[in-house]
């Protein structure tokens, strides 16, 4: 990962983390930034890529933070975040931030 990767990821979890309050998107805990990570909703698969585009599985809408390590009802809070058993739900999101990156409006 590029030094410049890096950083990026660290101010979108920062953004992230902001925009939830401190509070881990599964659990609802409040965690320090530095005990949080960055989940996927649509994972960064090749797969996933193809059909989307890096942009749009990169964004902030894409991603949740999340407590590191956490775990609610069996799973870790950031599989949680996974859309991948819910396709429809999937495909939806993936089109809202796509009409957001070609700078059409979008409802909130
Ligand atoms: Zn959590």
């Amino acid at each position: 990962m590029t030094e410049r990767r890096r950083l990026y990821l660290i101010e979108q979890l920062l953004r992230l983390y902001e925009a939830q309050e401190g509070r881990c998107w599964t659990c609802g805990r409040i965690c320090k930034p530095d005990g949080m990570e960055l989940a996927h909703r649509v994972a960064a698969t090749k797969a996933n890529i193809a059909i989307y585009g890096r942009a749009a599985i990169d964004d902030d809408d894409n991603k949740r933070a999340v407590c590191r390590g956490g775990m609610r009802a069996g799973v870790s809070c950031n599989d949680a975040c996974n859309l991948g058993g819910k396709p429809e739900s999937a495909r939806k999101l993936m089109e809202r931030i796509q009409r957001k990156l070609k700078g059409a409006v979008v409802e909130v």
